[in-house]
């Protein structure tokens, strides 16, 4: 399939009359701008490189316009939150995943890094098909035709210290050992899923004691990314200095784990000192502007960490909000008010951490972007609806909302198109099926069925 668009915005610049040709591998052969379209190409308006989520939880979705009244802090919306997680299995776990996907598709976002803890019985003992609730999320993924780097976490101690809780058995393999060898089980059983890349997590320094935390990066390839939790909270932050003499950023470069394939999730409280050892590391940053607000975490020294030379990547997180153009206003709104200056992200930047950002920090190499070699991944944005008509259009990421997406194409096809995902001939809209998996873990008891197959 090849493309034609009337505006382009290829590096967050807009090229008028570009055309994007496509191989049979769903990658981009040619990118030509200023050139009428041919014969048979889909005509398009407005089209952005696809935009990757650099982490999600897809079933905290659940949650969303649940915990407004509850008050509290980021350790109260947690427990609220293992409720959840204590009610999933793998088939409630498939369909609400497929579910987020789907939304997250019809909002713009193409790929995402979905950073798994949840991978075993609530009791702490694996189910009885193997990986069964990692495929779950693989399965999801490929009949959604989102591109998922599934990020599966090693999760070891309750706290820094502490064992863990009973709510958190489940999100345990016992050791750094046993989860090496579940990871490199899992790869094998990934192999035919042309949608899924298996990349690696470590889930904080709450719960990865520091050595299991080295030998969890220097066994995992190289080239596989690698995601963290990093100082969302201050309580750990003080944990962290009151065990170990020194911050998380610090503990993380002494331990030599600071690297480009690192994705250090939120970094919303650091040191200036930590600011440098991200920045010279060449580590991604990813923000999650939406749902640090939610929960009140802060806000994280985004700007200083890009001059500081941090690549920045935003992701949707706890799925409160999904939609990456409030997550790209969220970013510079939150330095705005910090700083009391405007412009502290220029449009093509925000635009730049939506899309080749969140594919780096999801391990997809370059060329990433509108350019040849990449993949032919796509979003349409309505330039004349009510809320977009009389923006310029490089312009449009600080004026759209996820309600502004057209047509998204992922692998050079069609995945979404103005609210509907297409090629179901499944007769439930997405919202009522939304509706029925979250009513499922909302209301359920704990079960012990054992996925699909
Ligand atoms: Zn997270």
């Amino acid at each position: 399939m090849n493309y034609w668009s009337a505006v382009a915005l290829i590096d967050g610049v807009p090229n008028a009359s570009t055309r994007i040709t496509t191989g049979g591998n769903g990658r981009i052969a040619t990118v030509e701008v200023g050139t009428p379209p041919a014969p048979g190409d889909i005509r398009m308006g407005v089209v952005l490189p696809g935009m990757g989520n650099a982490h999600s939880h897809s079933f905290h979705r659940a949650l969303r316009g649940r915990t407004h009244s509850d008050g509290g802090d980021f350790w109260a919306w947690r427990t609220s939150m293992y409720e959840v997680a204590g009610r999933l299995d793998p088939d409630r776990y498939y369909d609400l995943a497929l579910s987020v996907f789907h939304e997250m598709l019809l909002s713009g976002w193409t790929a995402v890094g979905e950073f798994h803890y949840v991978h075993h019985r609530p009791d702490g003992k694996p189910y009885d098909r193997r990986h069964a609730m990692e495929l779950a999320l693989a399965h999801a993924a490929q009949e959604a035709g989102i591109r998922l780097t599934l990020l599966d976490a090693l999760y070891l101690t309750g706290g820094i210290n502490r064992p863990l809780s009973t709510e958190q058995l489940r999100f345990s393999d016992g050791s750094v050992h046993r989860w090496l060898e579940r990871w490199y089980d899992l790869r094998d059983a990934l192999g035919g899923l042309s949608a899924v890349t298996l990349g690696a997590a470590v889930h904080s320094v709450r719960a990865v004691p520091p050595p299991d935390i080295a030998v969890a990066a220097s066994s995992v390839p190289p080239d596989v990314p690698l995601h963290i939790h990093l100082s969302e909270q201050v309580q750990e932050n003080q944990e962290c200095e009151a065990t170990f003499g020194t911050t998380p950023t610090q503990l993380l470069a002494d331990l030599g784990v600071l690297a480009p394939r690192l994705s250090l999730v939120h970094a919303t409280h650091l040191t200036e000192r930590d600011i440098g050892l991200i920045g010279d590391s060449g580590a991604v940053v990813v923000l999650c502007p939406t749902t640090e607000a939610d929960l009140g975490d802060g806000i994280g020294p985004a700007r200083a960490l890009a001059d500081a030379g941090a690549r920045l990547a935003l992701g949707s997180d706890q799925n409160a909000v999904i939609d990456p153009f409030l997550e790209a206003r969220g970013l510079e709104a939150g330095e705005r008010l910090a700083s009391r200056r405007r412009g502290r992200f220029s449009p093509a930047e925000l635009t730049g951490a939506l899309t080749v950002g969140g594919y780096s920090s999801l391990g997809h190499a370059p060329p990433a972007g509108l350019a040849p070699g990449g993949f032919c991944d796509l979003v349409e944005i309505d330039a004349q609806s009510i809320r977009t008509v009389g923006a310029l259009h490089d312009q449009l990421p600080l004026v759209a909302t996820a309600a502004d997406v057209l047509r998204v194409i992922v692998g050079g096809r069609i995945v979404a198109d103005g609210g509907a995902t297409p090629e179901r001939d499944d007769p439930i809209s997405p919202a009522a099926r939304m509706a029925r998996a979250i009513d499922a873990v909302v209301t359920g008891s704990s079960s012990e069925r054992g996925g699909r197959e």
